[in-house]
């Protein structure tokens, strides 16, 4: 039986954070380069988890959307892991039964990780391939940002050697 706490004490267990000490600058909110298509953004995010408003947060996309790029962590007066809190409220939405509200976010993820697990790191060209095969989306959509971010070099497509990639492939190994 799923044993229901307040959110926010659930997310600073899971998360290893304090979302307590937010006192809601607004300096997460303004450097999240996704909050445009956020409905809260991340500080709102924070203070309805305070107030154990579980509805609003799982049936918005905004945890979902959030890409984990630590820009609000490293902004925070506080030294709130906010990338951790946003992990931790995706895997109380897993738990707890909540849809993803974002299309195919599950299928990304999946495929995220089965490309970390096997070559060790995450590989951009590879996880968008598959996920365009598997997800059936159109081949042709994001060509033109697509060739954008190849021109910039965001987009190799021969994974670089690293050296943790070894270690890391026994990690995904070991957890299996
Ligand atoms: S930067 Fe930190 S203290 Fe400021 S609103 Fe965001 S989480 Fe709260
Ligand atoms: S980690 Fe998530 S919430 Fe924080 S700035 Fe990046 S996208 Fe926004």
């Amino acid at each position: 039986m799923l044993l229901i706490t307040h959110l926010a004490t659930e997310v600073d267990r899971l998360s290893d954070q304090q979302v307590e000490l937010c006192y809601h600058c607004h300096k997460c909110t303004a450097g999240c380069p996704v909050v445009g298509a956020m409905a809260y953004g991340p500080d709102h995010i924070l203070r309805m988890a305070t107030l154990d408003q579980r509805e609003p947060i799982f049936q918005s996309k905004d945890i979902w959307l959030c890409a984990g790029c630590y820009t609000c962590a490293t902004r925070c007066p506080n030294g709130i892991d906010i990338a951790a809190v946003m992990d931790s409220l995706r895997q109380i939405a897993v738990a707890e039964g909540y849809p993803a509200s974002e299309a195919d976010v599950f299928l990304f993820h999946r495929l995220f990780l089965g490309v970390l697990g096997r070559l060790g790191r995450s590989h951009e060209a590879v996880t968008l391939g598959l996920f365009k095969v598997r997800s059936h989306q159109p081949l042709m959509n994001d060509i033109p940002a697509g060739i954008g971010l190849f021109l910039r070099g965001k987009i190799p497509l021969l994974p670089e050697n690293l050296r943790v990639a070894r270690p890391v492939r026994k990690m995904f190994e070991e957890s299996k």
